[in-house]
């Protein structure tokens, strides 16, 4: 196996003092047994022993008033470990926007988390579009969930009107772009238009729906990522190298395809 270079593009971290009832509450949501406690000390323990390299980490406000805390608490994290790449957090009903994104760019965050089945609005609000555009045109990435069997807010068709409506936009859409809802995922968006993150879904997934989204959208257009605390970095490894894609594949997903979107040296 080469030497790959890896970073993991998808990880929750919390505050010491909630980090048990807030992996509670997301194992719970999705029924799924949670591998990891959440705490920005076990991730990089964690993610060492895998060999990844850098982290980008965020935490989705439930509600608007939390956004201001969970930037601060990223931000914080952020300097403790160089490692980190900080995503901070919006709300479609936050009131203060504009100075709020101008605040996270001062602390250094480069992107903005949202979960809108937690966060309860619908992706594609009038409300949500007027955060988009703000996001954008501070130059700021967003990484979505995207997608559920369950609810309506962050359906795949959603976040492909968010695009639509909001060219320009730097997009990384989670779970391949529409978790439980791969098939509409598969059709809907525009190639080019976003980028795809590949956590918490080979799981639910056979390989040759993967092969179709790599099809469609190319590889340039995926990042690797684990949804950590649900996931383990070692086992999610293992899941993608099962995939048996070339070593030039494999590079551009677990390190190139962001490096570059990113700008990173
Ligand atoms: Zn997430």
């Amino acid at each position: 196996m080469p030497d790959y270079r890896i970073i993991d593009v998808h990880n929750h971290i919390y505050p010491e003092k909630i980090v048990s009832k807030a992996t509670d509450a997301i194992g719970d949501f999705y029924d799924i047994n949670m591998q990891h406690l959440g705490t920005g000390d076990e991730l990089v323990e964690a993610g060492k022993r895998a060999g990844i390299e850098k982290f980008v980490v965020c935490s989705a406000a439930t509600i608007p008033q939390q956004v201001p805390t969970i930037n601060n608490f990223i931000a914080a994290e952020c300097e403790k470990h160089p490692e980190f790449i900080g995503f901070g957090t919006l709300h479609a009903e936050f009131e203060d926007t504009e100075n709020e994104i101008a605040r996270m760019k001062e602390m250094g965050l480069r992107g903005v988390k949202l979960h809108p089945d937690f966060q309860k609005f619908y992706l594609d609000d009038p409300k949500a579009i007027e955060m988009f555009k703000a996001i954008r045109d501070n130059d700021m990435w967003v990484l979505v969930h995207v997608g559920d069997d369950r609810y309506d807010y962050s359906q795949p068709e959603r976040m492909a009107r968010v695009i639509e409506k909001v060219p320009g936009l730097k997009v990384i859409a989670a779970h391949f772009g529409g978790y439980r809802r791969w098939a509409s995922a598969l059709n809907v968006y525009k190639p080019g238009t976003i980028y795809f993150d590949i956590s918490s879904s080979m799981h639910f997934m056979d390989e040759e729906l993967v092969y179709s989204f790599f099809d469609r959208y190319g590889i340039e257009s995926f990042f690797w990522g684990t949804d950590f605390p649900m996931w383990d970095h070692k086992e999610e490894l293992e899941l993608f190298f099962d995939l048996g894609l070339s070593e030039k594949d494999n590079k551009m997903i677990l390190y190139e395809n962001f490096a570059k979107a990113f700008g990173l040296v």
